[in-house]
């Protein structure tokens, strides 16, 4: 990476905030955007001065390269306020590292850690009223780079734009969620980027989840596209499965993305004595626990949702539903990492990280 060092963002504000228009107790997920946004442009081999200015469309020709072969990737992360009125973030190094991971598959340039920092900073401070206190608020920050060069040449862009644009959410709950483990389409392939955030896996899962929505579910559970025979992830979740007293959780590989809240979820199994296995898993294995009643739990984690409790999963032409338990595993992470996002709770592990 080159040594940029930062000497100032312009920033251009807005004439009038929309604050007052947005209804903060009903908001449905990433539809209401902040009043302003982080703009970096690459050219000439190099990341331009970065920009805040208000929230806007934004102009690109109808050429531009992200639109014909898809190079862009993304991040999600989210921002939160203390009873002090501190601005919060959790871990946003590891986003920082996976975005330029992720550009790095998809040959875009990578982008300096001061940038990122520093506009994560401006902007947040600049829209802070958009952080509201209290339990279950957040603000969903969303970084992206996307290939804006014009021309179709199918080769790496030598234009891009890098962004953070920033989302009001409450606390995310998705009603009953059933899975279907999935036999037939793979998200990821050994040797592709199924690790990396970028815009293509997750379009390749529209079709596969519409199919499976048809039959009753709400997501799919990827198995590997080699045999299907291990448990990968679910659409922008990890896994976790509970078997007894023993918590499980498939390892990161190129067709599993490396999530915060997945090594979060481990650390602090560990740290608790769990009894945690990260390790391939078989299908056949979560069929037999279902089968025999020691499948006491299933979650995603992940940061829009933190943890999602599974209640019900399917195979084939079985269907199973997973008992309801008091003092889940489930639970007791979400109310943990929740707190520690949060400064509810000591922050042992130094993950917190006041925006300043
Ligand atoms: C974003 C994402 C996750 C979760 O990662 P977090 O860092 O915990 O938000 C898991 N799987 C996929 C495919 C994802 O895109």
């Amino acid at each position: 990476m080159k040594n940029n060092t930062l000497t100032s963002i312009s920033v251009e504000k807005t004439k009038e905030s929309r604050i007052h228009e947005v209804d903060f107790d009903n908001l449905s997920f990433g539809k209401i955007f902040t009043d302003h946004m982080f703009v970096c442009d690459y050219k000439d081999g190099a990341w331009q001065t970065p920009k805040v200015m208000p929230y806007q469309a934004i102009s690109l020709f109808p050429s531009a390269s992200v639109f014909h072969y898809g190079q862009a990737v993304f991040e999600g992360m989210k921002a939160y306020k203390d009873n002090d009125g501190q601005i919060l973030l959790f871990r946003p190094e590891d986003n920082f590292e996976r975005i330029n991971k992720s550009a790095k598959r998809l040959a875009i340039p990578e982008f300096p850690k001061e940038y990122f920092f520093e506009g994560l900073s401006t902007l947040l401070k600049l829209d802070t009223n958009w952080i509201k206190k209290g339990e279950g608020n957040s603000l969903y920050v969303r970084p992206f780079v996307i290939a804006s060069e014009a021309g179709v040449r199918a080769s790496a862009a030598l234009e891009y734009k890098f962004f953070i644009i920033c989302s009001p959410a409450q606390s995310y709950y998705s009603g009953e969620v059933r899975v279907k483990i999935e036999e037939h389409y793979s998200r990821a392939s050994s040797g592709g980027f199924g690790y990396a955030k970028a815009a293509g896996n997750y379009a390749g899962q529209f079709y596969p989840t519409q199919l499976a929505n048809q039959e009753g579910f709400q997501q799919i559970i990827w198995t590997d596209s080699k045999t299907h025979e291990f448990v990968e992830e679910a659409g922008t979740m990890n896994l976790f499965f509970r078997i007894n007293d023993t918590l499980l959780t498939g390892p990161i590989s190129d067709t599993i993305l490396d999530g915060v809240t997945r090594k979060s979820v481990i650390s602090v199994a560990k740290d608790n004595d769990m009894d945690i296995e990260v390790r391939p898993i078989k299908v056949s294995e979560i069929l037999t626990a279902a089968k025999n009643g020691s499948l006491k739990e299933m979650f995603g984690a992940g940061t829009a949702a933190v943890i999602n409790p599974i209640s019900g999963f399917g195979f084939r032409d079985e269907r199973f539903e997973l008992p309801k338990i008091e003092n889940s595993f489930a639970s007791y992470f979400k109310e943990y990492l929740v707190a520690l996002q949060t400064n509810k709770a000591d922050d042992p592990y130094g993950w917190r990280y006041v925006v300043e």
